[in-house]
């Protein structure tokens, strides 16, 4: 949604962008980023929302094994949990509160699914971290953190996921200046920001006000950079999802799970990972793995946005 005067973008307004509901295996998710209008926010580059739901014998969350290369898979919780198995033989459960942060490097495989045994709950989100060219093609690595630290933001706390909010910063490692907060509000909240980020606010539950606009779940709000804070008002307690850092500034080429810079790049992870080949395997997920899609045409770099 532009705001424009005088022929110009009000860069002050807050865009909104629905999610686009789509399916991943028997479960609906809602899919925020990319959009459009703006392929990352910061190095933020995939947002799929999921949940909450219940369940009895069914297993919701079910992704065989698949490959990545060019980014970091962020999966955090809100309720329930979910089992994270790779090639490097890391086996690591998440449950709300705790991060699972993958760093593919040049290339990893993993299957994340629901446990046998399970609260029969699952609500959370699977973010990827685009990696900037220096670091993209590092070996792979995987951490598990359980102790993040949280921030008071008026009558609201932040947990801070990954990067920095204000001077509270994440263990987990990043790879240019960026955050991902978990805001959790009731009241009045005054959120720090930096004027050389760009943000997106996602919120998982309740609802917000902030600027005239009232911030509702499963919409992507855009807020460009030149902020210093954000007062967020909330009659319920909300949370809220606040990713941002300063503008990734590199194109990319985004196709199935991975992230590059050429088609060539692309077209080769794919031939690799149909050959057994650079990714490893993933041991004690019991089905088949997930074969890559035709790569049909040119994948073309997105611009930086
Ligand atoms: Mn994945």
């Amino acid at each position: 949604m532009y705001a424009r005067r005088r022929g110009t973008v009000n860069t002050t307004m807050i865009q909104s962008f629905p999610a686009r509901r789509t399916q991943l295996n028997q479960m609906e998710i809602r899919r925020a980023l990319p959009v459009r209008e703006h392929r990352l926010v910061g190095p933020w580059c995939f947002l799929d929302r999921y949940g909450p739901l219940t369940f009895t014998d069914d297993k919701p969350m079910d992704v065989a094994p698949h490959p990545h290369i060019g980014l970091q898979t962020v999966s955090w919780l809100l309720d329930g949990e979910v089992l994270h198995r790779d090639s490097l033989a890391n086996e690591r459960m998440i449950r709300p509160g705790e991060l699972n942060l993958m760093t593919s490097g040049s290339g990893i495989a993993h299957s994340e699914e629901t446990p046998p045994r399970s609260t029969g709950r699952l609500s959370g989100v699977q973010l990827w971290v685009a990696l900037p060219d220096a670091e993209r093609h590092r070996a792979a690595s995987f951490a598990h953190h359980s102790d993040l630290p949280r921030l008071r933001v008026g009558e609201g706390d932040a947990t801070v996921i990954i990067g920095a909010l204000d001077d509270t910063r994440s263990p987990a490692q990043a790879f240019t200046s960026m955050v991902g907060a978990d805001l959790a509000i009731r009241g009045k909240a005054v959120v720090p920001l930096r004027r050389d980020f760009e943000y997106a606010l996602f919120v998982f539950s309740g609802s917000a006000t902030t600027e005239n606009e009232t911030l509702v779940p499963d919409i992507l709000y855009y807020l460009a950079p030149g902020r210093d804070e954000l007062t967020l008002l909330s009659r319920e307690p909300s949370r809220i999802l606040l990713l941002g850092g300063t503008p990734f500034g590199e194109p990319i080429v985004m196709w199935w799970n991975f992230v590059a810079r050429t088609h060539e790049e692309i077209a080769q992870a794919r031939q690799e990972w149909q050959r057994r080949e650079r990714f490893g395997e993933v041991h004690g997920y019991e089905g088949p793995r997930i074969e890559a899609p035709a790569l049909i045409g040119h994948a073309a770099p997105n611009p930086a946005s």
